[in-house]
């Protein structure tokens, strides 16, 4: 989440009668940022990763893990730290020494970390990057309690399971209305209960999370969960769960906290113009799938162990505000249109650029869009694509209008757009500058699942920043496939060991100098075949692989030898887990469970079972115990 807006959040009942009042000054918004900005040159290539991690209280001598409502509490000393430094800095005139940021997440128990500014550009900076993310968890571990610490996975295993919650809290809460989590699981800041609120009250129901469970030789089918309290009677959506929105031989979630309570690594990556912000964004969303399968650590959700590896369809569910006639179960009559996906979810368009192979049959989905604010943005200059990507995003309702932040100067504000653009959570982000700011074009790279180790999220980071970078100096590289395609990439990404059982879509054929031979393969429809994770990133006998291409830049460019060592280092961990030499945390976690002499096969992740499991990657990502097959640190050379 960027910067909290300070107010009062309105309820659904009168945000709604604004929707309209807030797109409308939203574009307006967006169309001043494209005049100032759209011919800026020659920004740096300045980059950025997020953190998100989670606070346990560990209850050794019961041997229990919880997550701890504290999280907002230490997020605040952060805070308070960061803002003194910041007025020391003002006052004195000295560059501001800030080595992380930190930012509140929906969970109360999560916390959110950034550099204290974005790197450099240069290659040398990615050395850094490791040690900046040691820091971050040093500066936090400084705060906490002896019984406490910072965990880094996608889903915490409990969550929503038992008393999973320090101080524990029944769920009954007003604005979840889950069976399963107490408004307390929420940041006290008011913005995060009101989108959670409003989410429900515009959909007209909870939310509705199914992910399969994975059934292990003891799970009985069909698997009926039993720990589901059918039968409450607080609220009207009580009801749901029994009237069939909780599904057989799947783990039930009701509540946004489910999705926006996991954690993931972002990646901003600032771009030298719009032009090739538009290619960064075009191109990384097509390998946003299979790093993410690369990536996954949400194996567990509820205490249950699922036959999912990713938590990204979880986020997707929880958060999808969508009404009963924009999903299309009934005809529209008071909604304006009916929309195949989440507000959470992957992109639907690609934005093209000056490379010459974005072509409009990759564009294969039938887009919903505002016709009204398309025409608006065509009449103010803005081509036909962009004009898309904005007026689709804008189908969309605001969720939280701060009653006291209505009035805004379009010419120097940005809030009613990042209102609407920053409730759009897709696996690839186009950031337009903030106005009137130093700040360029940005691409946010959205699909990676956290790490356990700082070695393993720096290492993803890198990767995907060197990926960046080959793009843009090789202008050559076209990995464009169709929308539908990447869609089914995303899906078959999520599943158990996705990495090494699933296939993906990718082009035959990145290296596309040819222009009029690629247009040979295209005619034939041959151009987009099915590949592995290990031939996709690590090449074949007919694929380059991206692995090599980050390498042909590394060799392209002059690079201290120590520099690229480390380098290196990180370059053989993805190559690892690609060709399945070591394992993702979601395998590794799954393996511990199955291994637990607790476990009784049933799927069952019980509390001592969540204790060990806390207990054990807490080690790993203190560097107290090895997992070599894990992180590749041991073998091979690493
Ligand atoms: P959000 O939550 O909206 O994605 P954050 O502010 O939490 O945004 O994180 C943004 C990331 O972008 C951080 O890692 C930050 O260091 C990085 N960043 C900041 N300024 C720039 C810039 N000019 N170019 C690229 N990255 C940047
Ligand atoms: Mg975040
Ligand atoms: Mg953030
Ligand atoms: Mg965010
Ligand atoms: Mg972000």
């Amino acid at each position: 989440m960027g910067l909290l807006s300070l107010g009062t959040p309105l309820p659904w009942d009168q945000a709604k009668l604004l929707a309209r009042e807030v797109r409308k000054h939203g574009i307006e918004q967006f169309l001043h940022i494209w005049r100032n900005m759209k011919d800026r040159q020659k920004d740096r290539l300045l980059w950025g990763d997020e953190i998100e991690y989670m606070l346990i209280s560990l209850d050794h001598k019961n041997r229990r893990a919880r997550l701890s409502q504290r999280g907002h509490e230490l997020l605040s000393q952060l805070q308070i730290e960061e803002n003194e430094k910041l007025d020391h800095a003002s006052r004195t005139g000295e560059k501001p020494e800030l080595e992380a940021l930190w930012r509140p997440e929906f969970g109360r128990y999560m916390i959110e970390g950034t550099p204290g500014q974005p790197y450099n550009s240069t290659v040398a900076e990615l050395t850094n990057v490791e040690a900046n993310m040691k820091k971050r968890r040093d500066i936090v571990t400084r705060l906490m309690r002896d019984n406490e610490t910072i965990l880094a996975v996608g889903s915490y295993p409990e969550l929503g399971s038992g008393d999973f919650l320090e101080p524990p809290h029944k769920a009954n809460g007003e604005f979840s209305r889950s069976l399963f989590l107490p408004d307390e699981v929420i940041n006290p800041h008011p913005r995060f209960r009101t989108l959670a609120g409003n989410i429900r009250e515009r959909r007209g129901s909870k939310v509705t999370i199914n992910m399969p469970i994975f059934h292990d030789v003891n799970t009985p089918r069909p698997f009926i969960d039993p720990t589901i309290p059918y039968e409450r009677n607080i609220f009207p959506g009580d009801k749901e769960a029994k009237e069939g929105a909780a599904l057989p031989d799947h783990i039930y979630m009701d509540a946004m906290g489910f999705g926006m309570g996991c954690c993931c690594l972002q990646i901003t990556l600032q771009a030298p113009n719009v032009n090739q912000a538009r290619r960064l964004y075009d191109q990384l969303a097509t390998v946003g799938a299979v790093m993410m399968s690369l990536s996954a650590s949400s194996p567990i959700f509820r205490g249950y162990l699922a036959d999912v590896d990713c938590r990204w369809n979880v986020i997707s569910a929880a958060v999808d505000d969508r009404t009963p006639e924009e999903r299309g179960l009934r005809p529209l009559s008071k909604d304006r249109f009916a929309i195949p996906k989440s507000r959470y979810g992957t992109i639907d368009t690609f934005l093209g650029s000056d490379d010459g192979y974005f072509k409009p049959e990759y564009n294969d989905l039938p887009l919903v869009y505002d016709e009204e604010i398309y025409q608006h943005l065509v009449s103010n200059d803005i081509d036909d694509l962009m004009a898309k990507h904005i007026s689709h995003l804008f189908i969309r309702d605001p969720l939280v209008i701060f009653e006291e932040l209505l009035d805004q100067d379009d010419a120097v504000s940005a809030d009613h757009f990042e209102n609407i653009q920053s409730t759009n959570w897709q696996n690839v982000r186009f950031k337009p500058p903030p106005p009137n700011s130093p700040i360029g074009w940005r691409v946010e790279f959205r699909p990676l699942e956290v790490q356990v180790t700082e070695f393993e999220n720096a290492a993803f980071s890198v990767f995907t920043v060197l990926l960046a970078r080959a793009l843009l100096a090789f202008g050559d590289i076209n990995m464009y496939i169709p929308i539908t395609k990447m869609d089914i990439n995303m899906q078959r990404a999520h599943s158990r060991d996705a990495v090494l059982r699933e296939k993906f879509y990718f082009r035959r054929n990145i290296l596309g100098d040819d222009k009029a031979a690629e247009q040979a393969t295209d005619d034939d429809g041959s151009d987009v075949v099915e590949m592995s994770a290990n031939e996709i990133v690590n090449g074949s006998l007919d694929f380059v692989g991206l692995v090599p291409i980050v390498q042909m830049y590394l060799d392209s460019i002059e690079v201290e030898d120590s520099v690229r060592a480390k380098i290196d280092t990180y370059i053989d961990f993805v190559r690892g887990r690609a060709d399945g030499s070591i394992v993702t945390a979601a395998a590794w976690m799954r393996n511990f469970v199955r291994s637990h002499p607790a476990y009784k096969f049933d799927s069952v992740v019980s509390s001592e079972i969540n204790y060990d499991l806390v207990v054990a990657l807490d080690e790993i990502g203190k560097g107290k115990r090895n997992a070599p097959e894990l992180t590749g640190i041991g073998v091979s050379g690493l």
